[in-house]
């Protein structure tokens, strides 16, 4: 984030949120903010509002909010830098020079320059023996067969390793030493000789590029029987499996339109895939999907159609896929192929056998992931008690990780439903297994509702606002434990933390450090018509905050004596309960 005094703070501070934000929407002035259609969200009506005052944005649509930085790396898919970057040139501020890096970082990216150079040549090297040597002309005859013509080859960089051993590295191996070619992956060791050959051979070739289009690694396919069928390039300098996804490059404008991605398993499905049309498809190149692959996706999507291999192996990839996927907020469905003639069908082999219009079809009618979940659990043997219960078990973890609690419920009574599992039984095992593992449950939007009452969004807003007496209000909170057990404690405190470091309070910054419901009803609170705060108001709000503390208190001590009406401290809890109404009397 902005730092005192750093280039950011300074270009946040001279920059225009509604300038900026009005470049990408259109805005009108509605009293004192801006408001216009969300960029974010699909809307009619306006629920997008800048507030040219705070210097902030957020959505009552789709909560989305924040300073102008969090606006552009939103709309621009970028990181922090690149948006300061994009916000200073439209505010026609000039950018530092970058400083000098340090001799070591220098050789790094130095490294790395060449070592994409050596993929292109790879690249350049793997298509010309395809094209023109007799074991090239092989390797087209087996793509031909699988249905990739020329044209394909072409669109998708397909290549061909030769057998020989050392045809590739005796042409890299006068321009780079021994330890650059081994690093790049491209070429291998021999372990006991110490002798380098190629690390590709007999296999046709197909170039992985990272996000921003430049080749860093292969993946190459057997084209006999060779073992192991796959075999993709080793991590480098340049290339970490778990960052990249194949064919992202090309899809990224398609994601970002249509707002959905197909997510497959290998590269020959993503060029299936893309051939039949579709761009926005991407592969993970592995069994399963990392967390960095799902952050990358992320930043174009957040809808995700799933269609790994039907195998055993793609069952366990597209489940294990689906609990990281739902952990980070994806909408999520499945696409699982019926088989082709009595063989299991990837999309490859379905698209080829039964074409991109049936392959269309079933796209979209991929049923959300708890219908295919269900699907599974209902193949179990589900005769006896414990089939029941180990169909149950399979379904309990995906079934908490539904950020919604109305949708969990209905979920439940289909599930009972079609696992004929008694209800009632099924919920509380549900509710057990939720207050077992309480921080894995996230509340959705819809839960959020207006729930704060309004002496504790009038307080929120004086401690985010209320320059003069925030710091004075802080302590008053702090001190009498006034804000403990509402529901809006966990804003009180970053809050009242922020106010009594006498620092400007920046809600961006607070709401960054707050879980996404609160982080929006903080927005939500700091976007309400208010007036000018005095100090008489936030006494009196206090006072109520202390009515409602006493008349908790009462309600605990009557507890505890109808719990116990024998004990030996009924006495005072009689008199506490005496004092309590008394002190709740006066205060009518
Ligand atoms: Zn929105």
């Amino acid at each position: 984030m902005a730092e005192a005094g750093s280039f950011a703070e300074k270009v946040k501070q001279q920059a225009d949120i509604v300038r900026v934000v009005g470049e990408y929407v259109r805005l009108k002035k509605t009293g004192k903010d801006f408001s216009g259609l969300c960029p974010f969200h699909q809307e009619k009506t306006p629920s997008f509002t800048v507030s040219p005052i705070k210097q902030i944005f957020y959505c009552f649509g789709c909560g989305k909010g924040g300073d102008v930085y969090n606006f552009v790396m939103d709309m621009e898919k970028c990181e922090f830098p690149e948006a300061v970057k994009v916000v200073a040139e439209k505010c026609g501020i000039a950018l530092p020079r970058q400083k000098e890096r340090s001799p070591e970082a220098r050789k790094e990216n130095q490294q790395r320059t060449v070592l994409v150079e050596m993929h292109r040549e790879a690249q350049t090297f793997f298509v010309k023996q395809l094209e023109g040597t007799p074991e090239g002309k092989a390797a087209r005859a087996y793509l031909e067969d699988r249905g990739l013509d020329q044209d394909a080859i072409a669109r998708f960089g397909i290549g061909y390793a030769p057998s020989g051993g050392d045809a590739l590295l005796r042409q890299l191996k006068p321009k780079y030493n021994e330890k650059l070619l081994v690093d790049s992956g491209l070429v291998s060791r021999d372990q006991s000789a110490g002798r380098l050959f190629d690390r590709f051979r007999r296999r046709i070739t197909f170039p992985i590029s990272n996000e921003s289009g430049k080749i860093v690694a292969f993946g190459a396919r057997a084209l006999g029987d060779d073992m192991p069928k796959y075999l993709n390039s080793p991590e480098s300098p340049i290339y970490s499996k778990s960052n990249v996804l194949y064919h992202m490059d090309r899809a990224k404008e398609a994601l970002r339109r249509q707002d959905f991605a197909i997510l497959v398993e290998g590269y020959m499905d993503a060029i299936a895939v893309a051939r039949a049309g579709i761009s926005n498809v991407v592969a993970s190149c592995g069994t399963s999907l990392a967390e960095q692959q799902i952050k990358l996706l992320g930043r174009f999507t957040r809808r995700v159609i799933v269609n790994y291999d039907p195998d055993v192996a793609g069952q366990s990839a597209t489940e294990r896929s689906l609990s990281l996927l739902l952990e980070h907020d994806f909408e999520v469905r499945v696409l699982a192929l019926p088989p082709v003639g009595n063989k299991k069908a990837d999309p490859d082999l379905f698209i080829r056998e039964r074409g991109k219009d049936e392959y269309l079809k079933l796209l979209k009618e991929a049923p959300p992931y708890v219908d295919y979940l269900i699907a599974r659990a209902r193949q179990m043997d589900l005769t006896t008690g414990e089939g029941k219960q180990r169909a149950l078990n399979f379904l309990l973890p995906y079934i908490q990780k539904i950020p919604s609690g109305i949708l969990r419920s209905e979920w439940a009574t289909r599930i009972a439903q079609q696992l004929r599992i008694d209800e009632p039984l099924l919920r509380s095992a549900l509710g057990k297994a939720a207050k077992e593992r309480r921080s894995e449950i996230k509340t959705g939007p819809e839960l959020i509702g207006r729930a704060a009452k309004p002496v504790e969004r009038r307080l929120i807003r004086m401690l985010a606002e209320a320059q003069g007496f925030r710091q004075e209000l802080a302590k008053h909170l702090q001190n009498a434990r006034l804000y403990h057990g509402l529901e809006t404690e966990k804003i009180f405190a970053a809050l009242v933390i922020a106010s009594l470091s006498g620092q400007p309070v920046q809600a961006t910054e607070v709401g960054a450090l707050l879980e996404e419901r609160d982080r929006r009803l903080l927005f939500e609170i700091l976007f309400e018509e208010a007036n000018e705060p005095t100090w008489e108001e936030a006494m009196s709000c206090i006072e109520a905050l202390q009515h409602r503390q006493a008349e908790q208190e009462l309600a605990d001590v009557q507890r505890s004596i109808e719990a116990n009406p024998a004990a030996p401290e009924l006495r005072g809890l009689l008199e506490k309960k005496q004092q309590l109404m008394r002190r709740l009397a006066a205060a009518r």
